[in-house]
């Protein structure tokens, strides 16, 4: 074991699931596979289509090292997608020592892609950010910050209050999403962070929120431990 003070740790996908798990934030259906047999063997018990990620304590942003394959309809697209994603970190510079394995895991489709970030402060303490996911949050910084301890009627101002809302909202006749879920999905990560103490920073990115009724799930997860 390493010495903890001040070292920053990412965790893992497997993780950082676990954790999401523990506090009732809903996900999509996964499974962690070192091998392509056992990717295999999780593809079949999964509904496609299907998303293949890498694992690797050298990546954080998977899609940059060519380490996300989406839409995978068969295994025989999954057994391409585990040599791929091998073939592309490698070429990326991340040799076969650092890549833990892949997860495999079901896609999903919904009204919007949402983000939900935390990042523990010296003064503030934890600050929770929401917002669109996607282009919304780099084009036009459409985010909203709140400082825990947060009211669930403050949450809900925190995402009425993004410019995208009417997205949400069944602007001009499209389908309205399921905000109440997204903002019961703020308050346990709220209640995680605050209760995890070593939970330095977490994102959410994207959160897939579905029609009204049909909840929202958290399919990429990153939290960083000290
Ligand atoms: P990273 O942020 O590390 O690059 P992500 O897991 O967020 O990797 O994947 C990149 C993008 O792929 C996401 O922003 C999202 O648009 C899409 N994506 C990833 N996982 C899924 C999934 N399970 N279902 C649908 N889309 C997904
Ligand atoms: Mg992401």
């Amino acid at each position: 074991m390493q010495p903890t003070t001040n070292k920053k740790i990412l965790l893992n996908e497997v993780e950082s699931r676990k954790l999401l798990k523990k506090y009732g934030i809903q996900q999509n259906e996964y499974g962690f596979a070192k091998t392509k047999s056992e990717a295999k063997e999780i593809a079949n018990n999964l509904t496609l289509p299907l998303v293949m990620k890498v694992v690797s304590p050298k990546i954080v942003h998977k899609s940059n090292f060519g380490g996300v394959k989406l839409g995978l309809n068969s295994l025989k697209d999954v057994v391409e997608a585990f040599d791929e994603i091998n073939a592309n970190a490698n070429n990326f510079g991340v040799s076969n020592i650092d890549i833990d394995g892949v997860t495999v895991q079901e896609m999903e489709s919904g009204v919007q892609e949402l983000l939900i970030g935390v990042k523990k402060d010296d003064t503030f303490g934890n600050v929770l950010v929401v917002g669109l996911g996607g282009v919304f949050v780099e084009l036009m910084k459409d985010v909203s910050l709140g400082i825990s301890p947060l009211s669930e009627s403050y949450i809900y101002k925190m995402v009425k209050n993004l410019k995208g809302f009417p997205l949400l909202d069944g602007y001009r006749g499209t389908e309205r999403a399921d905000v109440p879920a997204f903002v019961e999905m703020i308050k346990r990560v709220e209640v995680m962070v605050t209760e995890e103490d070593k939970v330095e920073e977490l994102d959410l990115n994207p959160v897939i929120i579905k029609r009204n009724g049909d909840g929202c799930l958290a399919v990429d997860v990153r939290i960083i431990t000290r």
